[in-house]
């Protein structure tokens, strides 16, 4: 699914970045507020997702809140394991 870009460029480079990650966008439809959702590799209840403001009262600090729950998931990194 394309998604349109963020308005906010910090945000938006925090965006691609956790794409890069294998992370995917969700559009959140009816809200103002929010632009979106993205959602870690594991779309399971365990796994992270966290909702994407439009305007954030500081995106900079929003920005940083996308890259750390990244860096925080192991899901994308753990694709491998196979030992049951
Ligand atoms: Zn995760």
């Amino acid at each position: 699914m394309k998604r349109s870009k963020h308005p906010n460029k910090e945000i938006e480079v925090a965006i691609s970045y956790a794409e890069e990650n294998g992370w995917t966008y969700k559009n959140s439809g009816k809200s103002a507020h929010s632009w979106g959702r993205l959602l870690c590799p594991l779309h399971t209840r365990e796994g992270h997702q966290m909702s994407i403001w439009s305007t954030p009262r500081n995106s900079f600090n929003h920005a940083q809140q996308i890259r750390k729950l990244v860096d925080k998931c192991l899901h994308s990194k753990e694709e491998e394991v196979n030992e049951n």
